[in-house]
């Protein structure tokens, strides 16, 4: 039984299909549920057209080096789901699983199963993380989570205070002060990386030079790995960078992480000058890598010369505390990360702070597999260019423990 039908859940049918496995894939909404119902309006994929990738399908349509748009995701993920004629039983939401004799028993909000395996692909950000301290917030200003915001028009009127400067942040804090409103980003540790290097994707870089393919058994901190925030980029027409150079001159006041909440205000850390010049460090490090690997692979003619870009410039001074009732902010976007949900796992696979424990895919349960983490098996592995290879060894297995 396999819980999801996003990609994930949806490639390992395929490969289940094709070692004639029986199985059913059950999703509590629509095919690519996901993209249709936890994404904000405008999103576009940060990953080029030409990586969108699932098993057996590429990307054949005129603009290989756009970005889709949500519409055009589900419609990429539908076409997977009909072409490997995934089973899939929508509307089914899975409650409860738990070990039962010869395997698992399943729950579901069309009735009751037994499975010998369980595929767990029901995606890694279902629940937003959000610091507890956000309880202290006072009632007056609004709370929205990426999961509950979907465009502009939707805040109160009012500035806005985005909380996270990985890829979701920086889109929101750009989206809502383009829509006319003051913006405050709190930042933290983030990741720079310009959209377009030496003429190419960055995430061509990525993907040719093999970083992305770093292996979850090469690391020397996979925790840590797989923690990583998500880079700051956005796919646009226009193929931008969206940095926190570009977010200022949009007019987007940065302050540094946001730390505590006392009595009504929000205590901002005055860290912003270290954190950002820790990112164009790590991005100077990261470009250097690729640079060296053109030299030593012959591939220079592919791309343009090597380039570097300025450093990030945070304002002079910083200021360390807003009041969140003076009326300055109408509402908070808490883009602080996600999560897998697993309220519904009755089997003892979490450690301590509720992560799956798994290598590489296969889970700490016999029978049990996961799909889609971040860096399950390699740095891609929360991508859709990510899945054939994870999800065609980890059905491997799979098949080799019911054999
Ligand atoms: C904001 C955002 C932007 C992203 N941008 C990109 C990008 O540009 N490029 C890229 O390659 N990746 C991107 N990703 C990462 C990744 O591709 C997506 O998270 C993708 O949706 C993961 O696919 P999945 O199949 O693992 O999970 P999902 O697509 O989330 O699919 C899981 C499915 O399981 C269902 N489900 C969950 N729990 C249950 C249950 N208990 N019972 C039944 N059904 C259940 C859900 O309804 C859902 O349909 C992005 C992610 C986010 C959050």
């Amino acid at each position: 039984m396999v819980v999801g039908a996003g990609h994930a859940g949806l490639a390992a049918s395929r490969f289940l299909t094709e070692r004639s496995i029986d199985h059913v894939v059950l999703e509590r909404g629509e095919v690519a549920n996901s993209w249709r119902r936890e994404r904000w309006d405008s999103l576009r994929l940060l990953t080029p057209n030409w990586l969108s990738r699932l098993p057996g399908q590429h990307y054949d349509g005129p603009d290989p080096d756009g970005y889709m748009a949500m519409g055009e995701v589900v419609e990429f993920i539908e076409r997977f789901a009909h072409a490997v004629r995934a089973p899939v039983r929508t509307g089914t939401d899975v409650t409860s699983v738990r070990p039962a004799a010869g395997g698992y028993h399943v729950r579901t909000s069309r009735g009751e199963l037994h499975c010998r395996s369980v595929v767990l692909a029901g995606g890694a950000c279902n629940l937003a993380t959000v610091p507890a301290f956000a309880a202290a917030v006072p009632s007056s200003v609004a709370q929205l989570t990426p999961l509950t915001y979907r465009g502009p028009a939707q805040l109160p009127d009012g500035g806005a205070l985005v909380v996270g400067a990985s890829a979701t942040g920086v889109q929101l804090a750009a989206e809502l002060r383009r829509s006319g409103r003051p913006v405050i980003l709190a930042v933290g540790e983030h990741v720079r990386l310009p959209r377009v290097y030496r003429g190419r994707d960055v995430l061509w870089w990525m993907h040719e030079s093999g970083v992305w393919d770093q292996r979850h058994d090469e690391v020397d901190d996979l925790d840590r790995a797989r923690r990583l925030p998500s880079p700051q980029l956005v796919g646009t027409p226009g193929r931008e960078t969206l940095d926190l150079n570009a977010l200022t001159a949009l007019g987007v006041e940065l302050v540094g992480r946001w730390a505590a909440v006392r009595e009504t205000s929000a205590l901002f850390s005055g860290g912003l000058r270290n954190v950002c010049a820790l990112a164009d460090l790590k991005m100077n490090r990261l470009l250097a890598a690729f640079d060296e690997w053109a030299r030593e692979s012959g591939r220079e003619a592919e791309a343009g010369p090597p380039e570097r870009f300025p450093p990030t410039v945070p304002p002079a001074s910083t200021r360390l505390r807003l009041d969140l009732a003076g009326g300055e902010i109408g509402s908070i976007v808490w883009a602080t990360g996600f999560r897998p949900d697993y309220r519904w796992l009755d089997v003892p696979v979490l450690d301590a702070k509720g992560r799956l424990r798994h290598d590489g895919g296969v889970v700490d349960a016999p029978g049990m597999y996961a799909l889609g983490l971040p860096m399950m098996r390699r740095r891609r592995s929360s991508f859709i260019n990510g899945i054939e290879d994870d999800a065609r060894a980890v059905i491997g297995h799979l098949v080799a423990g019911l054999r």
